[in-house]
C-alpha cells in the first residue's frame, strides 16, 4: 500500500481579488448531486472554466497534496496520479505525459485546473449550465464487480471466455474482464500484456489465438507487484465442424436433410445431404429406387476440417407421382462405402410426390391469430449453412420475405414439414407456415382477373387500391419515396386503365415483371419522403395506404409527436453480458429513461414498451396501442461480440433496420450517433428482426456500443454517458424529422 502526502494547502482569503477573469455572477459547483461549498470561486477565463483543485479533487475521494518547492499539485485516486505543474500546460496523468489545452493556475496560493481536461484525466463526466451558471461534476457508477473468485491478490473478475468456451469458426478468443477502477495492478493472459486497459474502469480486453483439436487454458493474472490473483478458463476449438472420424465409417446422426416431410410436384428439385466420415463414395435412394452418387462438398476458404459432407439435388419426375392424388411417403437412404465397408442411414425427413397443382389453396388467417409465423420466407439457395433452419427442398437456408396480410391467396406447390411451399416467381420458392393460413378446400384454384386501379389521396395518406375479383399473393417492397407492389398469377383486363396522379404522386405505373408470365409490378413514386405502409384487403380489392411525413415544427421538431421508446430485453432476458453484474437489460434500461425524459421535455409524447426490468414479448408487443398513431419506434440496444469475434478491434455504432424507407432514417441515426458520442461508425444493417418489422411508421433499432468494449463501455456503464447517448438519439430523431423539410 502506498503512503501519501496530504497536501497543506493554504487556502486563500474569501473574496481574494481575482481581477484578471470574467464573473458577472458566482458559479454553482454540484458534484454527484451536492453543492460543494467554496473558499474560491470556479473561475472562466477565454471560455475554459476552470475549478480550484484541492476541494474538486478531494470531494472525488481523491488524496491531494502540494509540493511547495516544484509548485506542484498531486491527485491520488485509487493508485491513479495526476501532477499538475503550476503554470504549466503539460501535466502527468498516470505516469503520461499530456498537453492540456489550458496551463494549471496558480491564484493567491490556490491551485486551479481546466476542468474538462481534469475530469477526462480522472474519468468522470463534466456539464455546464450556462443559463444558470451551474457547473456539475460527476463519478462513475460502480465498476467494480462483486467478485466470488477465490483471490490470492488484487480484484479480478473475468467476464468472458466462460468455463468450457467452444469455437468452430475462428481461430482467435477475446479475453475480457475487469481489475480495481484506479489501480495500478498488471494484468496478462497467458504471459502476455493485455492490449486494451482501460485504467478508470479497471475493464480490460485482449486477443489470444487457440490451437484446434486440444483442451487449452486460458490463464488471466492480476498482480500488484506482490500478490498475485490468477483465474482459469478451459477452451476447446474442435478440429472442424464436419470432420468426422475416416474410421470406422460412420454417418453423423445431425446435419441430415430433409428434416421433415417434403410433399413435391413434377420440376421441384429436392436437396439431399448428410455428414459422415470423410473421403468415401456416398449414394442416396428414394423409397426402393436406385442408389444415386452423392458429390462430397468442397467448401474452400472455409474453416479447416469441412469434409464428410455429402449433397444432391433430385428433380422431381412426371413419372414419381400417381396419375391423381399424392403418393405414399417414402424414406431417402444415404450410404457411405470405402474400402468395401458400407454404413447406410434414413434421413429424418420423408417424401411424397403428387401431379396436379395446387396442392392447396390457402387463406393468410386474421391478423389477431397471426404471431410469429406471420411473415413468410424465401428460400437461398445460394448460401450454405448446415446449421440454419435448413427446411429442405430446393434450398438451404432461407430469410423473411415479408409480413402476412390477412386474407391474401396462395396455390401451394407442395410443403415442407410444417411450412408450405409456394412459387411466385419461376426461380423462387417461399415457405409458408402451415399455422398462419387455413385451406379453402372448397377452392382447387386461383385464377384472379385485376379489373381496375384508383389513387386516393389525403392529407396525410396516398391510397392505392388493386379491384379484382378474388384475392391474389402479392409482394410489397419499399424506398424512400417509392412502393413496388409484386402481383402474381394475375391476368389483367384489357379495358384497365392506370387513373390519373395527384397532387403527391410523381409516377404511378402497371408493367409486367420481366419474364414472368403472369406478373405485374405497379410502382408508385411521391414527392415527398414516405413513411410507412399498409396493405389490408376489403372484400377483393388490396388496398395499399402509403404514409406522408407528419407535418414538421422546424423550430421544435419533436413537438407533439408520438414516439415509442422500447428498451431492449428485460427480465429473464438479460440481453449482452457486461463486466460485472450490470448487463445490456440495465443499461438500455437507463438510456431509454434518459431519452424519455429528453423527448418529454421536447414536447413529444412517449410509450415505453417497458420501464422496469420485465419480461416483454417480442412479437405480441401491444401494437395496436400505438400502431395508428405512431411517428417514430426507436429499440435502444448495446452489442455484444460474437464468440471469436476480433473483438478488441470491433467497437462503436451500428443501426439497423428493416424496409428500405427506413434505411435513410438508419443512416442519420448512425451519424449523429457517432458524431456525438465520438465512437467508430460502424454500418447500417438491413434486418428483418421482430422489432423492424413494423411498416407502419420510421422504426430504428440503435446499438448503443459494446458491451464488453473498454472504450465503448466507458459510455455505456456511466449514468453520465447513458444520458450523452440518450442525448445523441434525440438528436438522432430530431434530425429525421426535419429531413423531411428538406
Ligand atoms: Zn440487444
Amino acid at each position: 500500500m502506498k503512503k501519501f502526502l496530504l497536501a497543506i494547502l493554504i487556502i486563500s482569503i474569501a473574496g481574494a481579488s481575482v481581477f484578471w477573469f470574467y464573473q458577472t455572477r458566482i458559479i454553482e459547483l454540484v458534484i454527484n448531486d451536492q453543492l460543494i461549498e467554496l473558499d474560491d470561486p470556479v473561475i472562466i477565463e477565454d471560455e475554459i472554466i476552470f475549478v480550484p483543485a484541492q476541494p474538486v479533487f478531494e470531494t472525488l475521494g481523491a488524496y491531494t497534496r502540494w509540493d511547495p518547492g516544484g509548485e506542484v499539485f498531486s491527485g491520488i485516486l485509487g493508485e491513479f496520479e495526476i501532477n499538475l505543474p503550476a503554470g504549466s500546460q503539460k501535466v502527468i496523468v498516470d505516469g503520461e505525459i499530456l498537453a492540456w489545452d489550458a496551463p494549471i493556475k496558480l491564484v493567491d496560493d490556490t491551485i486551479y485546473a481546466p476542468v474538462e481536461s481534469a475530469a477526462e484525466a480522472l474519468g468522470v463526466f463534466v456539464k455546464w449550465d450556462a443559463d444558470n451558471r451551474e457547473l456539475t461534476i460527476s463519478t462513475p457508477g460502480e465498476f467494480d464487480p462483486e467478485v466470488g473468485d477465490n483471490l490470492d491478490g488484487p480484484l479480478l473478475h473475468v467476464a468472458y471466455p466462460p468455463e468450457y468456451q467452444l469455437n468452430y469458426y475462428s481461430d482467435s478468443l477475446f479475453v475480457f474482464g475487469t481489475i480495481q477502477s484506479y489501480s495500478q495492478v498488471d494484468v496478462k493472459v497467458n504471459g502476455e500484456p493485455v492490449d486494451l486497459l482501460n485504467r478508470k474502469t479497471g475493464n480490460f480486453l485482449t486477443m489470444l489465438d487457440i490451437p484446434r483439436g486440444e483442451e487449452f487454458t486460458v490463464k488471466v493474472e492480476a498482480s500488484d507487484g506482490i500478490n498475485t490473483s490468477t483465474i482459469e478458463r478451459t477452451v476447446l476449438y474442435p478440429e472442424g465442424i464436419g470432420l468426422m472420424a475416416e474410421e470406422p465409417l460412420a454417418i453423423h446422426s445431425s446435419h441430415l436433410i430433409p428434416r421433415a416431410r417434403q410433399v413435391l410436384t413434377t420440376g421441384e428439385t429436392l436437396r439431399i445431404v448428410a455428414r459422415g466420415s470423410p473421403g468415401a463414395t456416398a449414394y442416396y435412394q428414394i423409397g426402393q429406387g436406385n442408389f444415386v452418387p452423392m458429390t462430397e462438398l468442397e467448401y474452400p476458404g472455409g474453416p479447416p476440417g469441412r469434409g464428410g459432407i455429402y449433397t444432391a439435388v433430385y428433380t422431381v419426375s412426371p413419372n414419381d407421382a400417381p396419375a391423381a392424388g399424392i403418393s405414399d411417403t417414402m424414406p431417402v437412404t444415404v450410404m457411405l462405402e470405402k474400402d468395401g465397408q458400407q454404413v447406410s442411414r434414413e434421413l429424418p425427413g420423408q417424401v411424397a410426390f403428387f401431379s396436379e397443382l395446387p396442392y392447396n389453396v390457402v387463406e393468410v388467417k386474421d391478423s389477431s391469430e397471426l404471431n410469429y409465423s406471420g411473415w413468410f420466407r424465401i428460400i437461398r439457395d445460394n448460401n450454405y449453412q448446415i446449421y440454419s433452419s435448413t427446411r429442405g427442398g430446393t434450398g438451404y437456408s432461407d430469410d423473411v420475405a415479408s409480413y402476412l396480410t390477412a386474407g391474401t391467396r396462395f396455390e401451394t406447390v407442395g410443403s415442407s414439414g410444417n411450412y408450405y411451399r409456394v412459387k411466385l416467381e419461376e426461380n423462387e420458392t417461399y415457405l409458408l407456415h402451415k399455422d398462419a393460413v387455413r385451406e379453402l378446400s372448397d377452392k382447387t384454384t386461383l385464377e384472379p382477373t385485376l379489373s381496375g386501379i384508383e389513387l386516393l389521396e389525403t392529407n396525410d395518406k396516398v391510397i392505392l387500391y388493386l379491384n379484382a375479383d378474388e384475392r391474389f399473393p402479392f409482394l410489397v417492397d419499399s424506398g424512400t419515396d417509392h412502393l413496388r407492389v409484386k402481383i402474381f398469377g394475375i391476368d389483367k383486363d384489357n379495358t384497365l386503365e392506370i387513373p390519373e396522379i395527384t397532387s403527391s404522386v410523381r409516377e404511378l405505373n402497371l408493367k409486367p415483371l420481366e419474364g414472368e408470365p403472369k406478373a405485374q409490378v405497379l410502382a408508385v413514386k411521391i414527392e415527398q419522403p414516405m413513411t410507412g405502409f399498409t396493405p389490408s384487403w376489403e372484400n377483393t380489392t388490396l388496398k395499399i395506404e402509403l404514409d406522408k411525413p407528419p407535418r414538421i415544427d422546424r423550430e421544435n421538431p419533436l413537438n407533439g409527436k408520438t414516439i415509442v421508446i422500447d428498451p431492449g430485453h428485460g427480465g429473464k432476458d438479460s440481453g449482452a453480458p457486461g463486466p460485472g453484474d450490470l448487463h445490456e437489460k440495465d443499461v438500455v434500461l437507463s438510456m431509454s429513461l434518459y431519452l424519455e425524459e429528453l423527448l418529454l421535455e421536447a414536447g413529444a409524447e412517449v410509450i415505453m414498451t417497458r420501464t422496469e426490468d420485465v419480461d416483454v414479448d417480442l412479437y405480441n408487443r401491444p401494437e395496436a396501442q400505438f400502431i395508428n398513431e405512431t411517428d417514430f419506434f426507436i429499440s435502444v440496444h448495446a452489442n455484444a461480440h460474437g464468440h471469436g469475434a476480433d473483438a478488441v478491434n470491433t467497437h462503436g455504432i451500428m443501426t439497423l433496420y428493416n424496409y428500405d424507407h427506413n434505411e435513410k432514417l438508419a443512416e442519420i441515426m448512425l451519424a449523429k450517433v457517432t458524431e456525438i458520442m465520438d465512437l467508430p461508425k460502424l454500418y447500417t444493417w438491413k434486418r428483418n428482426i421482430a422489432v423492424t418489422r413494423y411498416t407502419q411508421f420510421p422504426c430504428v433499432l440503435v446499438e448503443a456500443g459494446y458491451m464488453m468494449h473498454p472504450e465503448d463501455n466507458w459510455y455505456i456503464l456511466h449514468p453520465e454517458g447513458q444520458k450523452k447517448f440518450a442525448r445523441a438519439m434525440k438528436e438522432g430523431i430530431e434530425k429525421y424529422f426535419l429531413s423531411y423539410l428538406e
